[in-house]
């Protein structure tokens, strides 16, 4: 019999479940809605338990603690997700489950999926930013992420907050999350992403501020791609207008090529994450 895989894509709204022979051979997944921990972790192991899997790769919402070697490995450490501070995920999959247990943030699992299957193939330092009810990003390094002293955490930059807009990121106020993510939107303009047409004036600000927190990124990182993914992004009618942007605020600094290669589209549409995560399990 092949050897199976589970991956876990944690989100703040959903989390997606998988078993796999291999990344991108999924033979069960399900979708779930995140809950409290307790009611949450409960449906998770209830799905895996029918399976004899070598390893589940887990990447989760954060900011969570990475170093394996720390006692508090895989512990979230932030109200991010109201309820789930204090949760650890790992002494949580440990005392419930016999599977090996790898854990890396949401969007490095997204990274990584791309980096080995999708728009980031090839790439020498990609990037993975998620626009969708919060704004994070993951950096890869030759296919690693690059984690830092934490991890980075790149959707609480700070951008310019020209109208002086209060933001909605619970700990920042007006952070790049707390002014262009989609709740951000909503609460900018009283309506939900999904109802605003493309004509609204919603969309050119959105750019603009999902441009300036990019080029931070671009100056920091000088990344060969920035694979943008998430629900707000689905606004496939964005990533022009982000482009002409980031193109007018960078003022030809350093050359960055074709805008088209350097801001990609997910490859693996929605399912970066969960292919991210089957990878981080065989790995
Ligand atoms: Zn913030």
């Amino acid at each position: 019999m092949n050897k199976l895989f589970g991956g876990i894509e944690l989100g703040g709204t959903k989390c997606i479940l998988a078993v796999a022979e291999t990344p991108m051979s999924i033979i069960k997944r399900i979708e779930l809605p995140t809950e409290t921990p307790e009611k949450t972790l409960r449906n998770i192991f209830n799905f895996f338990e029918d399976y004899d899997l070598e390893s589940i790769g887990i990447g989760t919402f954060g900011p969570v603690v990475l170093a394996s070697e720390s006692e508090d490995y895989g512990l979230l450490v932030s109200e991010s997700k109201k309820g789930w501070k204090g949760t650890n995920l790992f002494a949580e999959f440990k005392n419930n489950l016999s599977s090996m247990i790898r854990i890396d943030t949401d969007v490095n699992a997204a990274a990584i999926g791309e980096y080995n299957y999708g728009a980031g193939k090839g790439t020498q330092t990609l990037v993975y930013i998620t626009i969708g009810t919060g704004i994070g990003g993951g950096v890869l390094i030759n296919g690693k992420p690059q984690t830092g002293n934490f991890h980075l955490e790149m959707g609480h930059m700070l951008v310019p907050n020209s109208d002086n807009f209060r933001g909605i990121c619970r700990i920042h106020g007006d952070c790049w999350e707390g002014l262009a993510s989609g709740p951000s939107i909503e609460a900018r303009w009283g309506l939900s992403p999904s109802e605003i047409p493309e004509s609204h004036e919603a969309w050119e600000k959105e750019a603009e501020l999902l441009a300036e927190g990019i080029v931070s990124v671009i100056a920091n990182h000088s990344p060969d791609r920035i694979i943008l993914g998430g629900g707000v992004m689905k606004q496939k009618h964005l990533f022009p207008i982000i482009r002409d942007k980031i193109s007018l605020l960078w003022n030809s600094y350093t050359p960055l090529g074709s805008l088209s290669k350097l801001i990609a589209e997910p490859a693996l549409g929605s399912d970066s994450g969960i292919i991210g995560s089957i990878i981080i399990a065989s790995n």
